[in-house]
């Protein structure tokens, strides 16, 4: 084919971070490849990276600045409320106009209700430098640290989980060792469709002769692939992991030697299990008892073993315990630190590692420096020039809760959809209804943006420089291919613009200034800042990606953690008890629904939807078991009306042993049958993240219905 140029970036989907070639012709992505001898994808592509990317060119693209039509100069806002549609209630406005705007009303709510009267969210689609100086301008002009993103709502009961057991959340091995694993586990992940490159390389282990054991309700795809499929109860992972270290312990199959190295806390944990007994957990998950000790026995026998994990983990009410059950497994048998183990949460978004280890969190600086220790705060003070405030913030749901209560006044989000990523969706948009300045920062207009006093338009990945971080910690460049359509700008450069403007108001001045030309300044202000970055330059990314930490120019980067002992110094062991879900099913609501990705679209689908991939899966979808599907009753190509406690909606059935009996699953990418106006949220404790895999509803026949998709 011929095209005019080739620039090669970075997929801006999934944590794979597949490295892809954007071939262009005419100022438009011809087509879409990727090069053999580049990790971490080596010239594998999935259909999204592939074929989904044409979305940059829909013209439905935000291309200049929006201001609500009904907002009169020198006036405060009226209350965020729906728009009929953009072009019946915004009119468009210079940057100059907006940015003015937003910074005057900004800066008059931090002065009326103090800082922490604003809630912020930034995104794990933009690049680390993007997320870097959002934190940084939210921290140090606006002085909260209400600052957050969607790892709250993915992977949020991971990252407790591991913070409070080993003192690290990244995913601790990597891509390249997952083709030549001895033993693996997977729970809580459909990885074929959720990360699709890595789920070959899984596959290719198998055909190698690894061993897989799988743990999901569902009968994906992986289920074919492995040697043990543990069935169990949806929100029964406690109980399953539990009963396979009762049989380890039990059986005295541990790493002896590794706990007495490297742990504290296992023999008050080891006497917990006694009751964990694989016959007590069947009763509980259905899994037979046989079938728990098979498992546990194959995973603790081999030579080394890794677990791999996905939102089926962490979406939990108990997200924090299913997390901290696999860690005490890993460690029962000594897998962390080692080639081909370890403990891997595969991360959703294409930069949700990265946005977090720049500091989008409301209890950390860049590099998970804590918001609240005396040290840290007098260390970015001096790097920032400025007083931090030292109270961690609110998390994402607490801050759409802060809204409904007027605690939270003001909300500025970037390149996020609170408006359908939050649960209980009829209640979040209620709240978020009661805030006096709501500004949405994005390349389309979401549903978000339709609640919106200002819209600010975004370039998109393809038409940006910068980079992403990968599941595996690679840090990988992002290149502009096409310019901005109309008058969007990089999210970097309106973050800059913004805080110029904000200084002047409020009266700060931040080092090292806010006049930036280029990422790569910004991005060597976080290899300052943060020693784990240090090694990694814009020039050493000019050919690959590389995995921190990475404290020098000659170190290599960090294929796997832990080799010399766990971040917390000893691996803590967590006697756990087992909860069921929050909400179960009765005779009212008698279907357990949970949510989550089809292989054609990317999670709230703002992008995908308005991609070529969109003709290949149009409408939502709900799976259901033949057995449910004859009591409903229903058949493939039906409607059926789906309602909880809190809303229904409607979508169209194919009836599918992938779901068990007694379980329907409705993919979240659909805002005309949004699945999170079913969900309940409800938190889990520690990790403040919703049930997303956890409601009771009812299912029923439903007339003829024409879902209404509003395009803006
Ligand atoms: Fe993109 Fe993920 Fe597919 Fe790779 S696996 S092409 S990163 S969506």
């Amino acid at each position: 084919m011929n095209f005019d140029r080739s620039v090669r970036t970075t997929c801006p989907f999934c944590g794979v971070g597949c490295q892809i070639n954007l071939n262009i012709k005419d100022d438009r992505i011809l087509s879409v490849t990727a090069d053999f001898d580049l990790a971490p994808n080596y010239g594998q592509l999935c259909v999204k990276g592939r074929f989904g990317t044409d979305f940059v060119h829909h013209p439905t693209r935000l291309k200049t600045p929006l201001i609500r039509k009904d907002i009169e100069p020198g006036k405060p806002f009226g209350k965020a409320r729906r728009a009929r549609s953009l072009a019946e209630d915004y009119r468009p406005a210079s940057w100059d106009e907006a940015l003015d705007l937003v910074a005057d009303r900004l800066a008059a709510i931090v002065r009326e209700s103090g800082g922490d009267s604003i809630g912020t969210y930034c995104s794990a689609k933009a690049t680390n430098e993007d997320n870097y100086l959002f934190q940084k301008m939210v921290r140090g002009l606006l002085g909260t640290n209400n600052v957050d993103h969607c790892a709250r709502l993915c992977h949020a009961g991971s990252v407790a989980g591991l913070m409070r057991t080993i003192g690290s959340a990244a995913m601790s091995n990597s891509i390249q060792e997952m083709s030549h694993l001895d033993t693996f586990i997977v729970i809580g992940s459909n990885t074929t469709y959720a990360h699709p490159v890595i789920a070959l390389s899984l596959k290719k282990a198998v055909a190698r002769g690894a061993r897989l054991i799988l743990i999901d309700p569902r009968r994906i795809e992986l289920a074919e692939f492995a040697t043990i499929w543990l069935q169990q109860r949806p929100g029964t992972d406690v109980a399953v992991l539990q009963a396979m270290a009762h049989v380890i312990v039990a059986e005295k199959l541990y790493d002896a030697d590794y706990i007495v190295r490297h742990t504290e806390g296992f023999d008050e944990y080891a006497a917990s299990l006694a009751e964990f007994t694989p016959e007590w957990a069947e009763r509980i998950s259905d899994v037979p008892a046989a079938k728990i000790r098979r498992a546990a026995r194959m995973f603790a026998n081999a030579n080394v073993a890794a677990i791999y994990w996905g939102m089926g983990v962490s979406q939990s009410t108990h997200g924090t315990d299913n997390a901290t059950a696999l860690v005490n497994l890993s460690m029962l048998c000594g897998y962390i630190g080692k080639y081909g183990g370890g403990l891997n949460p595969l991360r959703g978004q294409n930069n949700v590692q990265g946005c977090s280890d720049m500091g989008g969190l409301p209890n950390v600086y860049p590099g998970y420096r804590p918001v609240n220790d005396a040290e840290m705060q007098a260390y970015f003070e001096e790097a920032w020039g400025v007083k931090l405030n030292p109270r961690p913030g609110l998390t994402a749901v607490e801050m759409v809760h802060g809204a409904e209560r007027g605690e939270i006044r003001g909300m500025f989000v970037m390149g996020e959809d609170p408006m359908s990523s939050e649960p209980h969706l009829k209640h979040a948009r209620h709240c978020l209804e009661n805030l006096d300045l709501l500004v949405i920062q994005d390349i389309f207009a979401n549903e978000s943006a339709l609640y919106a006093h200002v819209i600010l338009p975004a370039a998109s990945f393809a038409e940006k420089a910068g980079t992403f971080t990968n599941t595996e910690r690679r840090v990988q460049r992002v290149r502009p291919a096409l310019s901005p359509p109309g008058q969007a700008r990089p999210d970097w450069a309106i973050i800059s613009d913004l805080a110029r403007r904000l200084e002047a108001r409020l009266g700060k001045r931040m080092k090292p200034g806010w006049d930036y030309e280029h990422p790569r300044e910004v991005w060597d202000e976080v290899r300052r800042l943060a020693p784990e970055f240090r090694g990694v330059t814009y020039e050493r990314l000019e050919k690959e990606g590389v995995q921190y930490p990475c404290y020098d120019e000659d170190d290599p980067g960090t294929v796997y953690l832990f080799e010399d002992g766990v971040p917390r110094g000893r691996g803590k062991f967590w006697p756990l008890t087992f909860k069921p879900p929050v909400e179960t099913p009765d005779p009212t609501y008698p279907f357990n629904l949970s949510t989550g990705r089809v292989l054609y679209h990317w999670h709230g689908g703002t992008m995908t939807r308005r991609s070529v991939l969109n003709e290949i899966a149009p409408e939502p979808v709900v799976e259901i078991n033949p057995v449910d599907a004859a009591r409903i009753p229903t058949r493939t190509g039906d409607l059926v009306r789906i309602a909880s406690r809190r809303g229904e909606v409607v979508a169209r059935v194919k009836v599918t042993d992938r779901s068990p009996i007694g379980t329907v699953f409705l993919p979240f990418h659909y805002i005309e049958a949004a699945a999170n106006l079913l969900t309940l949220d409800e938190l889990d404790p520690t990790a403040k993240i919703p049930d997303y895999k956890n409601t009771a509803v009812a299912v029923a026949p439903a007339e003829e219905h024409h879902w209404r998709v509003e395009l803006q």
